[in-house]
């Protein structure tokens, strides 16, 4: 490693060697296919004992924020199960393998988060491949544009729900019986929950309900000594953005609205993940850490 996650930089510099480009991948996007790659901490993270002997299950974890989280995670000691869609195994496997150059297990569980079977049976595998769970990501996400909400269509409609607040629901309430006291939850919502595009009103709306969800269930959850928190990116460089997740038009310019003047890498993500699923946050509930480069929220 030439620098990692310590090395003292200027954020405004840091990653000017990759430039957002105009490109249509069909959703949900590979980072195999993603022109230029991301940084998702190949590279650039490097692990100090902060997660030993955890069990971390993780949603979207093939790709974008949840694969730097994964590759972060077992760097940090613990064992990973990752969810994803069946058409991503590509970009799973290449995640898997780096994890498990960390020496710690790896499960690979495809499937569709729109199925609430397929999320209680993914609590199950997870539990079972890793002997049992102590932290929770759920950071699956679906994002669609539509330029005006007569083209969202009812069914565009339902599957954003579903990806990003039921599953986060059903996998959620499958995994409490499982977790310990001391065990972390991180939901995925976005700088969209509070300043969201006119364009994304489905989208938009689901991470509001994910910022909602994370601060009553917190509450709920303390009593028993399990922390709920969630993580508020903004613009990411990951195949989200390009599966139609913008317009064409607005990639090219990708993160140039926020006060670094550029969009963040996945790899600049993970240490926010790892932060809020380790002990050293353990005073920290119902909390939404902001990474998005700057832009205010509230
Ligand atoms: P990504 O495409 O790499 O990850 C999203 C993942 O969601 C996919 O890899 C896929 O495995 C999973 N997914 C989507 N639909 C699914 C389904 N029906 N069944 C199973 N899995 C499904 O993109 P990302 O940007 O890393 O997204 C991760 C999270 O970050 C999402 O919740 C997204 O909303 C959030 N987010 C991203 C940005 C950004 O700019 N990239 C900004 C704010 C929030
Ligand atoms: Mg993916």
């Amino acid at each position: 490693m030439t620098r990692d996650q310590y090395t003292f930089v200027d954020p405004t510099t840091l990653y000017a060697d990759i430039e957002p480009q105009r490109q249509h991948m069909a959703e949900p996007g590979l980072d195999a296919d993603l022109t230029p790659k991301a940084d998702l901490g190949e590279e650039t993270y490097r692990g100090t004992g902060r997660l030993s002997g955890r069990r971390a299950l993780i949603t979207g974890g093939d790709s974008g924020i949840g694969a730097a989280t994964a590759i972060a995670f077992a760097r940090e000691g613990a064992s990973v199960a990752l969810s994803y869609l069946p058409e991503e195994e590509e970009d799973a496997q290449r995640i898997a393998a780096i994890a498990r150059d960390a020496g710690v297990t790896v499960a690979t569980l495809p499937g569709d988060l729109r199925d609430p079977e397929y999320c209680r049976g993914l609590v199950a595998d997870a539990v079972a491949a890793l002997g049992g769970l102590d932290i929770l990501v759920n950071n699956g996400g679906k994002q669609i544009f539509q330029e005006s909400l007569e083209e969202i269509s009812d069914t565009q409609f339902d599957d954003t729900f579903r990806t990003n607040v039921s599953a986060m629901f059903w996998i959620t309430k499958a995994a409490l019986p499982h977790l310990p006291a001391g065990s972390t939850i991180i939901n995925t919502t976005s700088i969209q929950a509070y300043s969201p595009s006119e364009t994304l009103v489905d989208y938009a709306s689901t991470k509001a309900t994910i910022n909602a969800f994370t601060k009553a269930l917190a509450q709920q959850l303390a009593p028993k000594g399990i922390r709920v928190n969630a993580v508020a990116p903004g613009p990411i460089w990951t195949p989200l953005q390009p599966s139609d997740g913008q317009p064409q038009d607005k990639l090219d310019s990708f993160g140039e609205e926020t006060p670094l003047g550029r969009m963040g890498q996945p790899a600049e993500l993970a240490p926010a993940y790892v932060f809020l699923a380790s002990a050293e946050s353990s005073y920290v509930l119902g909390e939404t850490l902001n990474v998005n480069g700057g832009m205010v929220s509230p």
